[in-house]
């Protein structure tokens, strides 16, 4: 989930401990596995009410809690986005999916009082070249904020490298609106991470930051448009739109990812109904 961009000059940043790190990391973990467990479920036919109590029960079973559920009045443990629609869509028993989907699934936990945040868009069986290739895109894109995430440099520097690659390299829309966030004892926390900015502006990052990094990409216009639900935020032209989300620690040659897509991309591995999803190019980022 995310922050809505607000103008924050007063930021408040809390610089984690390696304890701290230890703890949200388990926590990371544990959003993976829930997203794991949905790779290994979702497939056309089902609900995405159904995605969503699978991933409920499984947090719970962790002694966790679902972090999205009830923030802010949200009902749902995992937010939903089908095709069009960019983030924060609600779980009901009355969206199946389809063939040709792509479902970008966002989860959060709280376990022992810090949380973690991740999220992944999964193409149902015959997704078209074009959508693949914005997926592609998008989770390249991820890594490419990733990169910068070191200390010395800018929170502009990470938002610079996600919107010149998907902006300039693709001529894709990257969402505005919502940005990515700091993560630690609250869900959102400052800084705010932008998708877009220019390079060397911005928060000095320093080691111990721990960021989620959330590039929403849209396939055609950047605009987007909140449903009646006030919730579910949609692409304004209808096109489709991914998000990929990993929460990070700022260190000082490499960011250390504190969530993990294996897992997830392990589960996708085995369902013959999901479509993998392959990096572009080779990222000195990619995890082992
Ligand atoms: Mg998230
Ligand atoms: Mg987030």
């Amino acid at each position: 989930m995310h922050t809505l961009l607000s103008l924050n000059f007063g930021a408040m940043v809390y610089y984690k401990t390696d304890e701290e790190v230890e703890f949200i990391r388990k926590s990371c973990l544990l959003v993976c596995d829930a997203l794991a467990h949905v790779a290994s479920i979702i497939r056309p036919g089902i609900t995405a009410k159904e995605i969503d109590d699978a991933a409920e029960t499984l947090i719970r079973d962790h002694g966790a809690h679902p972090a999205f559920k009830g923030y802010r009045g949200f009902p749902a443990t995992l937010c939903v986005s089908i095709n069009e629609q960019v983030v924060h869509g609600i779980p009901t028993d009355s969206i199946i999916f389809k063939d040709g989907d792509i479902v970008s699934v966002d989860c959060g936990v709280q376990w022992n009082g810090f949380f973690g945040d991740a999220a992944y868009t999964f193409p149902l069986g015959n997704v078209n070249d074009k959508v693949m290739e914005l997926c592609r895109v998008t989770k390249t894109s991820l890594y490419k904020g990733i990169e910068q995430a070191v200390s010395g440099r800018r929170i502009g520097d990470v938002s610079f490298a996600i919107q010149n690659y998907v902006e300039k390299e693709f001529q894709y829309g990257i969402v505005r609106e919502l940005v990515g966030h700091g993560v630690g004892r609250n869900l959102h926390e400052d800084p705010e991470v932008p998708n877009y900015g220019k390079r060397g502006k911005g928060i000095k990052l320093q080691e111990g930051l721990v960021i989620a990094i959330e590039p929403m990409v849209n396939l055609g216009k950047k605009e987007v448009v909140t449903a009646k639900d006030g919730w579910t935020v949609a692409s304004k032209d209808r096109q489709p739109s991914a998000h990929y989300e990993h929460t990070v620690v700022v260190r000082r040659n490499k960011a250390d990812i504190l969530s993990n897509h294996v897992p997830i991309e392990e589960s996708i591995s085995r369902n013959g109904e999901v479509r993998a999803v392959s990096l572009k190019g080779a990222m000195a980022l990619e995890p082992a």
